[in-house]
């Protein structure tokens, strides 16, 4: 886990990633100050929870085994947790089930633990999130809840609202969010997608398998919690210039696309 003294790190290592376009758009205004619902730490065997039949998903499920109704006939995946530091702040909007099209996957491009990425977010002012943050050693930390737009997939390419099927319907308050050139018009991706980091460096080496098994299993979750398969896709399929997912993730992204899981 990090510590204080490598929070100054993280501060530059976002920063860096703000200005490489590599996760986050750019954005001016101040955040808000209604933060942290629930304490830190606090967890909840939330994932793989069987869905409420004929009914909106909420975020306040009990915890349960997941059935198999919606599953092949593969190996059960592994049942992890989500630590909820939930921050009511990082939310822009309304984002039921009806809107969800997309999982898009990022990597932080530093190396700052889950706890202290969701933490940066809620204190830099920029308002930008993802939904969850997986760690290398499999923690999983979700600050904005599955029917709440996130402002992780900031701007896209030219057309890309309409190429997504996402487009602009007023839902998203767009608080914070600032344009960052005519090449990058499009703002739909946000109301129709979840957003997931992964705390990974391009160009650092592979991803460790327990962060890999916990995305397996986060995914299986977030398709059980809407009861269909989102189209799972990386930041750079929405904006062409961004780094991330890196190169070493590729191979995985391939499985995840075919059969929803990273092998
Ligand atoms: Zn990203």
């Amino acid at each position: 886990m990090i510590s204080k003294s490598n929070r100054a790190i993280l501060s530059v290592v976002l920063l860096c990633t703000m200005l490489l376009f590599s996760c986050t758009p750019t954005s001016t205004e101040d955040a808000t100050s209604d933060v942290g619902t629930l304490a830190l730490g606090e967890v909840s065997d939330r994932f793989r929870a069987e869905p409420d039949e004929d009914s909106v998903p909420t975020e306040e499920k009990d915890t349960a085994e997941l059935s198999s109704e919606n599953e092949s006939d593969a190996a059960p995946l592994p049942i992890a947790t989500i630590v909820e530091d939930m921050r009511p702040s990082l939310g822009h909007g309304p984002k039921g089930v009806a809107y969800q099209k997309y999982i898009m996957l990022h990597d932080t491009e530093g190396s700052a633990d889950p706890y202290s990425v969701v933490s940066w977010w809620d204190s830099n002012g920029s308002l930008v999130a993802a939904h969850f943050v997986v760690g290398v050693d499999g923690v999983v930390v979700q600050c904005v809840a599955l029917d709440t737009i996130a402002h992780h997939a900031g701007f896209g390419d030219v057309g890309h609202n309409s190429l997504f099927g996402t487009p602009e319907d007023g839902r998203d308050d767009k608080l914070g969010t600032a344009s960052i050139g005519e090449s990058y018009p499009d703002y739909g991706m946000n109301s129709y997608s979840v957003g997931i980091e992964l705390v990974h460096i391009g160009g650092s080496g592979h991803y460790p398998e327990a962060q890999l098994n916990a995305l397996d299993s986060l995914i299986a979750y977030i398709d059980s919690y809407y009861g269909f398969e989102s189209k799972i896709i990386d930041h750079k399929a929405w904006r062409t210039s961004n780094s991330d997912t890196s190169a070493e993730f590729a191979e995985y992204l391939h499985n995840y696309q075919s059969h929803r899981t990273h092998s």
